[in-house]
């Protein structure tokens, strides 16, 4: 089918005059804008100032295409795309181009979203932004081929793509055309994707329908601003449906991050920075610089441990966990969050950071601090939403050429009724699957408590390190001492029997090195074991930085095939 083409007004500098910003629904033209959530009088400067977020209440104004672009973009840096490109009425709806070119008129803009290449602090990126004015965004047969012809050059420009969505569906007025620009994206960005080119989504209020549907969804890195509408079916159409009142913040920004669907909740104005950092962390790989690692000499008491001794230890109250390590090894750590499943299970951590210079991937087991720490992170018990979740970042460190580091502390994985339901096996087993195929190095770190398959389903990797008084083990000697002996107080004997600890995995083969560490190890004396794990860090990524994946691969088999 041909698609006729029919005007063209070319949008001016006077169609986006600051003073003529109008956003949300009651905002009224001029001098003033009153906000739609607290009903407070501002300034128009000053909600331009404040990137049109009210300064009283925090509540987001939409914003336009073109003020986003001057915010995102570095000064000048923006060259547009298909700008002339021309209206289309596919199925001749009567009345569509009337519509289409009083809107041209009303708002100078040709389309609901402006697409084109731009810089973000320096990095060069393919960039799209909707802009609700237009039709709320709606996806007509133009907005699907802008799109498309900007990912298509990105790909062939070897360019990352940002998109900002904000849109309210598929454009009713095209019909199945419509439907068709779902098709259409989602396959130019599959080829992107397929080319190892970075893809980042933002989303933004209100982002909903096909858009959802289609590319909104699809980004390596999904961010989202703070409280946006977003999701598949409009909560108006739901309510009719199930004749139920949704509940608060259902289908907001904060409800899908819970539910695993967005990597990050960013506030306006971090996200330029953001952007900037990702793509930093995307562009290439980075100049390998070893990181400076003092030799720290470590104090230990004189007396020998025993193998319980150490479960006492590695379960101590204050001994470090990941997010400490995260913290001192990779300070730049940006994590990203969901499994794109169900949830984000906070008892896994993962995101991206640099170490020597390097682009890295870090997952870890998290426990947290305090009580309230533990219980938000199920005490570093992961859920099947976890492994999911670390599988899609390795998978993503995989696509990129990262190096996967894992730190691996956790007493099992979580046992309960909708752990089961999810499929807790079928997730370890999934991750010890990939993990043994991942074209990418691994190197794992057990820092305090490896138990059994939940502990695994990290470890199924290159290189396993672990600290001197960690321990590693098929289950806790609890549950061995009762289950052999129906007694679990012969715990202590039972840790004996096991073999658990570091000297006892180095002897079996079972782990490549032991990070020696000061008899109590807390946050006070972390240095020295940090200082240890940094200059290993340092061997492990120069080793591999022109890795060869299939021998990477091959030897990770042999590793495994030997026991
Ligand atoms: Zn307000």
């Amino acid at each position: 089918m041909e698609l006729r083409y029919l005007f063209k007004k070319t949008q001016t500098a006077e169609d986006n005059k600051p003073s003529e910003q109008q956003e949300g629904p009651a905002a009224p033209q001029g001098l003033f804008h009153k906000c739609t959530k607290c009903q407070e009088t501002i300034f128009s400067e000053e909600l331009r100032k404040n990137s049109f977020v009210c300064p009283t209440c925090g509540n987001y104004f939409r914003m336009y295409a073109s003020t986003r672009i001057e915010e995102t973009l570095d000064e000048g840096s923006f060259e547009e795309w298909d700008a002339d490109l021309l209206e289309t009425n596919p199925l001749g709806t009567p009345g569509y181009e009337d519509k289409l070119r009083k809107l041209n008129d009303k708002t100078g803009l040709n389309e609901a979203i402006i697409t084109g290449k731009g810089r973000i602090g320096g990095h060069e990126t393919v960039i799209g932004i909707m802009d609700c004015r237009f039709m709320m965004a709606s996806m007509g047969s133009v907005v699907g081929e802008k799109i498309t012809r900007a990912v298509e050059r990105a790909t062939e420009q070897r360019l990352p793509v940002i998109l900002f969505t904000a849109s309210g569906g598929a454009r009713m007025q095209e019909g199945i055309v419509s439907l068709m620009q779902m098709a259409k994206t989602s396959a130019a960005l599959k080829r992107h994707s397929d080319a190892g080119l970075l893809y980042i989504t933002v989303l933004t209020d209100p982002t909903t329908g096909g858009v959802t549907a289609s590319f909104a969804m699809l980004g390596d890195i999904i961010l989202a601003e703070p409280g946006a509408l977003i999701g598949f079916a409009g909560p108006r159409v739901i309510e009719q449906t199930i004749g139920q009142k949704l509940p608060e913040g259902f289908q907001r920004s904060e409800f899908l991050l819970e539910h695993g669907f967005v990597d990050k909740i960013v506030e306006r104005r971090d996200i330029r920075d953001t952007l900037e950092s990702i793509l930093k962390l995307h562009e290439d790989k980075g100049q390998f610089a070893p990181e400076d690692m003092p030799e720290i000499k470590i104090s230990k008491k004189n007396t020998k441990l025993t193998p319980w001794d150490k479960v006492m230890i590695s379960r101590g109250k204050d001994r470090p966990v990941a997010e400490d390590y995260i913290k001192e090894l990779f300070p730049d750590f940006i994590e990203f969050h969901g499994d794109r499943f169900v949830r984000d299970d906070r008892a896994i951590m993962g995101g991206i950071a640099t170490f020597a210079g390097r682009s890295v991937t870090v997952i870890a087991e998290s426990k947290g601090h305090d009580t309230t720490e533990n219980i938000a992170r199920g005490f570093g018990m992961p859920s099947p939403d976890g492994y999911r979740k670390a599988l899609r970042l390795m998978k993503q460190a995989e696509k990129f050429g990262r190096p996967v580091i894992c730190l691996v502390d956790t007493p099992g994985a979580y046992c309960g009724l909708e752990a089961e339901e999810r499929g807790q096996g079928e997730a370890i087993a999934r991750n010890l699957y990939e993990m043994s195929a991942l074209k990418t190095p691994i190197l794992s770190i057990i820092i305090s408590e490896a138990g059994s398959g939940g502990a695994l389903a990290l470890a199924v990797s290159d290189e396993i390190w672990m600290l001197e008084n960690a321990i590693y083990a098929i289950l806790s000697p609890e549950g061995y001492a009762s289950i052999l002996w129906k007694d679990s107080k012969r715990a202590s004997e039972a840790a004996a029997e096991m073999k658990l600890t570091a000297e006892d995995m180095l002897r079996l083969g079972i782990v490549e090195k032991v990070i020696e560490e000061p008899t109590d190890l807390s946050m006070d004396n972390i240095n020295a074991v940090i200082s240890s794990i940094g200059s290993g860090l340092n061997e492990f990524i120069s080793a591999n930085l022109d890795f060869d994946a299939d021998k990477l691969v091959r030897g990770r088999y042999d590793r495994f095939r030997r026991f």
